[in-house]
């Protein structure tokens, strides 16, 4: 028997239902409103009186119009098909839309029932398995997608029988399990989970100890991202959060990229609509969409669902990993998430916390951070959720909660940095606040030491060092001028920004310059760093800077040109 209520309160989107049955929070329910069912989400339960976050406009709702439970959680469906979705964070797809809003009380099915895939057995009858098992494979946009045991199941089982290599759609029994008590379960290729609670079909959860390498130089050999890691890119309107996520998307090394548009503005998530599906992998030389997912809510969508697509993200990255695949997800922007959540704490007035956000917004953002990671799984393979969101704080200030809770969870913070950006010095991410502390992990200096290059943790703390000395520099000279300062401090202001100009600095929009392998970027560092450490007495300031302008001027011709070819080494030439 389902639960129903009756609706005696409207707030907004808030409804406040009084109902005859149990009703547990978080579970959907539905409110009807003529032949319309409208659907919402329990966020706060009193006695007989159940709080519900309608996910649609209320406009018209009256009072006594009746509300049924539907007895679980939001929840979004996983199986084969996913890859290359638009959906909403309600997980409505929306390609199968004219445009990107629904109409209300619309409800689109999240995967097509009709399409056949290729199915191999993977377990044999008699195997012993249990939640995220593998039972078989088809194959989904040229990638193996593992068809497993449903997380929801409980205990241990033993598989009973698989169907044998064909076709099926979704829907079709793949495979019988019996339970420890000789119960039988059928499996299809379709499982359902819910989004607020992690998935945790793994044996263990390691700390990273693998460099993800996204060909962006300002990550990898300044302050690079782990494989299963996690980090944040504040920074105002313009200051590049887009053309960085969008270039880590496109490169770093991950089979499955799940980009969550969180509530920016409309035109922002049309944008990724219309220029998302139109980017090229630069691996497979296919669509880059092949392997993307979009989970997109713009500001104008009500508050619960745009809350709601930072999970459904989530989710999906867990189901593809474990299936022991790579996953970046990607989030722009976590600020339109929390002010989500501050429009619903306040509609419920609830003690408020700092800039009137909840006051548990900190712990709401580290749950939701502490479910990336990098995970092995029972069968000895691994999986990873490697985590990147965006933060806009209102006028760049980042001592907002926002931006101070996030900074207390994700480990890299690349902050970007608007004077950066107004001197077109991209990625503005500031050289001097940004950090990784996985270069803090000795697993990863391992790892950067073996796989990378022998010392490249010491060559990197070297050329953060000159970034340092050089930044003093100018201060000293922005203060006493050019000629009340020895030609040293010139000399350390210049080398400075050799390393600003050739490894921070990258043009997103070029063809060469757009990715650089770690290779390359290991050669460039050596190059900057053999220039760096060269002992040089120059008779006046600006002879040292004609000497550094005409080096950088040379470098950043290296930079685009294709790597070590003829044209590489003729400007290397050059340098000497
Ligand atoms: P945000 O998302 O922070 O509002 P965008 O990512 O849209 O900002 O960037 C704004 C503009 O800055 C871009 O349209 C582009 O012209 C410039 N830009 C940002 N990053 C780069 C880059 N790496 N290389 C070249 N131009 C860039
Ligand atoms: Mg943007």
């Amino acid at each position: 028997m389902k639960t129903k209520g009756k609706v005696t309160g409207i707030i907004s989107n808030l409804v406040i239902a009084e109902v005859d049955g149990p009703v547990a929070q978080n579970e959907i329910c539905f409110v009807a409103q003529g032949d319309t069912r409208l659907m919402a989400e329990v966020i706060k339960i009193t006695g007989n009186k159940a709080f519900v976050q309608v996910f649609e406009s209320t406009r018209g709702l009256k009072t006594g119009n009746m509300v049924e439970f539907d007895g679980h959680m939001l929840e979004v469906s996983l199986g084969p098909g996913i890859l290359s979705s638009i959906y909403d964070g309600l997980q409505n797809n929306l390609k199968t839309m004219e445009s990107v809003f629904l109409k209300r009380g619309e409800y689109t099915a999240p995967l097509d029932t009709a399409v056949e895939w290729d199915f191999k057995p993977i377990a044999a009858p008699g195997t012993r398995v249990r939640a995220g098992s593998w039972l078989g494979e088809v194959v989904e946009n040229n990638l193996p997608h593992k068809i497993m045991v449903p997380f929801k199941f409980k205990g241990d089982y033993t598989v009973k029988s698989v169907v044998p290599a064909g076709a099926y759609t979704i829907d079709t029994t793949v495979a019988v399990l019996t339970d420890e008590r000789g119960n039988d379960r059928e499996v299809t290729m379709v499982q359902k989970w819910p989004v607020k609670l992690p998935v945790t079909c793994y044996r263990n959860k390691p700390r990273p100890f693998k460099i993800m390498e996204t060909g962006v130089r300002i990550f990898d050999t300044f302050n690079p991202m782990a494989e299963g890691g996690t980090g944040f890119i504040p920074g105002p309107f313009g200051s590049g959060k887009t053309v960085l996520q969008h270039a880590l998307a496109k490169q770093a090394e991950a089979d499955i990229i799940i980009m969550a548009a969180c509530g920016e503005r409309a035109n922002e998530v049309v944008e990724i609509f219309v220029e998302f599906p139109e980017l090229t992998d630069p691996r497979t030389g296919r669509k880059l969409m092949e392997r993307t997912i979009i989970v997109c809510n713009t500001s104008n969508m009500p508050v619960a669902a745009r809350e709601a697509s930072v999970y459904t993200a989530m989710t999906l990255g867990e189901y593809y990993r474990a299936m022991g695949l790579k996953v970046l997800l990607l989030a722009d922007s976590t600020s339109r998430w929390a002010q989500a959540l501050r429009e619903m704490s306040n509609r419920l007035e609830e003690l408020p916390g700092a800039d009137a956000f909840p006051m548990d917004l900190s712990a709401i953002i580290s749950n939701f951070y502490s479910r990336a990671g990098y995970v092995e799984l029972e069968n000895g393979n691994s999986g990873s959720v490697t985590f990147i969101g965006t933060v806009s704080p209102a006028g760049g200030n980042l001592k907002e909660p926002v931006t101070e809770s996030t900074k207390k969870v994700a480990r890299c913070f690349y902050a970007l940095a608007q004077s950066r950006a107004d001197s077109k010095r991209y990625p503005a991410v500031d050289p001097v606040d940004s950090y990784s502390k996985y270069l803090e992990y000795p697993e990863i200096q391992e790892y950067l030491n073996t796989v990378v290059e022998e010392n490249w943790p010491e060559k990197v703390a070297e050329s953060k060092n000159i970034i340092l000395k050089g930044k003093e520099a100018a201060e000293q000279i922005n203060i006493l001028g050019d000629d009340g300062v020895p030609v040293e401090y010139h000399d350390r202001f210049w080398k400075s920004e050799l390393i600003d100009f050739i490894i921070l600095q990258q043009d997103a929009f070029d063809k060469i310059d757009s990715s650089s392998p770690m290779e390359r970027q290991k050669y460039m560092l050596g190059l900057v760093l053999g220039i760096c450490r060269r002992q040089r007495e120059f008779d006046n300031y600006e002879k040292c800077a004609a000497y550094y302008k005409n080096l950088i001027n040379i470098l950043k011709q290296l930079n685009y040109s294709e790597f070590k070819s003829e044209k590489f080494r003729e400007y290397e030439a050059l340098l000497n």
